[in-house]
C-alpha cells in the first residue's frame, strides 16, 4: 500500500500567521506544512487519517478524489475541524463514509458537529452536510480489508490514538507511550516505516521533541522513520542534517511505499 503525508505541520501550520521567522519566510517548499494528516491508498479503498482544517487544499493538490474511511487520533481542531469537507467525496461513494475514533472522540465529534450527526444543532448546514457515520474503534478492525489497531498515546492531558496498519503505524500527537502500547507497536512483527510527531527541538508538555520522537522510534525498534507535526522552529534543510540514519523529516506531498 502507499502512504501519503498530506499535511505535516503543527496546529497553527507552517508559515504561522503573522511570523516573520527564517523558517516562515522560506522559500523551501517543504518548510511550507498544513495541518497533520495522512492518506493510506490499499488495494481495498483508501483510508484517510484526520480531517485537517486544510482537507480541501491538501486533496486539491493531491488529485484526491475518493475516501472511503477516516480514522480520527483525537478530537483537537487541528486532526478534525475539516469534517466538512468530506461531503465532497460522498458523490464518489455510495453509502455514507465510515468514521472511527475512540470513544471519547466519537461522542464529542457527534456534540460539536450536531449539524451533520444529531438533529441539526444550531447550524443551518445550507441543505448539504456530509454523509458520516461514527464508530468507535478500541480494538484490531478490518478497514477496507486492511486490520487496522488503534494504539492508545498520552498526550499532555489527554489519551489519544495512535494506528498501526500492517508493518506501519502513525503516530502523530504524542509525548509519552506506554508500555501496553509500545507492546502493540513491536508485535509479531516489528514496524518497518513510522510516522511519528515532533513539534521542536525543545520539550514540549504535550508532543514529542526530536529527540524524544527519536528515542521512542528506538523503543518501538522501527527502521525507517518520519518526523511530522512539525512547527516553525523546524528548517528542513538544517535539521535533516543533524538527523540520524534512518530518521527523515515528513514534508507535504511526500509518498512511499509500505508494506
Ligand atoms: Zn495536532
Ligand atoms: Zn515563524
Ligand atoms: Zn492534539
Amino acid at each position: 500500500m502507499n502512504v501519503r503525508i498530506l499535511g505535516s505541520g503543527t496546529s497553527t501550520g507552517v508559515p504561522v500567521i503573522g511570523c516573520g521567522c527564517e523558517v516562515c519566510s522560506s522559500t523551501q517548499s517543504k518548510n511550507k506544512r498544513t495541518r497533520a494528516s495522512i492518506l493510506i491508498e490499499a488495494p481495498g479503498g483508501n483510508i484517510l487519517i484526520d480531517t485537517s482544517p486544510d482537507l480541501r487544499t491538501q486533496a486539491l493538490a493531491g488529485s484526491i478524489n475518493r475516501i472511503d474511511a477516516v480514522l480520527y487520533t483525537h478530537l483537537h481542531a487541528d486532526h478534525l475541524h475539516g469534517i466538512d469537507d468530506l461531503r465532497s467525496f460522498n458523490r464518489f461513494k455510495d453509502g455514507p463514509i465510515p468514521c472511527y475514533g475512540s470513544k471519547e472522540s466519537v461522542d464529542a465529534i457527534a456534540r460539536n458537529f450536531g449539524y451533520i450527526f444529531g438533529d441539526g444543532g444550531s447550524i443551518d448546514s445550507g441543505g448539504w452536510k456530509p454523509d458520516l457515520t461514527l464508530n468507535t474503534i478500541d480494538t484490531t478492525t478490518e478497514i477496507c480489508a486492511l486490520e487496522v489497531t488503534p494504539v492508545e498515546l498520552t498526550h499532555g492531558r489527554s489519551v489519544v490514538l495512535g494506528y498501526r496498519l500492517n508493518n506501519f503505524a502513525y503516530l502523530t500527537d504524542c509525548n509519552a507511550i506506554g508500555e501496553a502500547s509500545l507492546e502493540l507497536l513491536r508485535g509479531q512483527a516489528s514496524i518497518d516505516t513510522l510516522v511519528i510527531g515532533a513539534l521542536r527541538q525543545r520539550p514540549h508538555p504535550s508532543h514529542f521533541s526530536i529527540g524524544e520522537a527519536i528515542e521512542a522510534s528506538k523503543a518501538i525498534g522501527a527502521k525507517r522513520v518520519i518526523l511530522t507535526h512539525m512547527g516553525h522552529g523546524i528548517d528542513y534543510d538544517k535539521e535533516t542534517k543533524l538527523l540520524p540514519t534512518g530518521v527523515e523529516l515528513a514534508y507535504d506531498g511526500m509518498s512511499f511505499e509500505v508494506l
